[in-house]
């Protein structure tokens, strides 16, 4: 099994509703995103999905999160805009669309500082206890 994985970043500004801290005030962040896909084999020229069309279709997923407040966007005039949220909220948009370059998305990851980061995956990754 290959794993490829391709990043973008955006920018754009957040409150998190019903948070008691500095984060309930609105205050901006330079999101960055990576997104993994993964892919059985490769081609006879050893590629499993070309990175510059993962990067073409995350980009185009991101570009309406720039430069705005996520909270007057949908789905985050409900959910809060937490990084899980983001996170699971770029999974499901992504989903489809690399399947398209037949890879299957694995895992969306959201940084919201160079330290702090929040990924989504449907795969059962680590074992509940
Ligand atoms: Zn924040």
């Amino acid at each position: 099994m290959f794993e490829l994985t391709v990043e973008s970043s955006f920018a754009a500004a957040h409150r998190l509703r019903d948070y008691q801290g500095k984060c309930e005030t609105i205050h901006g962040h330079t999101w960055r995103v990576a997104m993994s896909v993964t892919a059985p084999a490769v081609n006879q020229i050893g590629i499993a999905a070309d990175f510059h069309d993962l990067k073409t279709i995350l980009k185009q997923v991101l570009e309406p999160l720039d430069h705005v407040c996520l909270n007057d966007i949908p789905p985050f005039t409900e959910l809060n805009p937490s990084s899980e949220n983001i996170a699971r909220f770029l999974f499901g948009r992504l989903k489809a669309l690399v399947q398209q370059h037949g890879v299957q998305l694995s895992k969306v990851t959201v940084w919201e500082s160079p330290t702090a980061c929040a990924a989504y995956s449907e795969q059962p990754r680590f074992n509940s206890v």
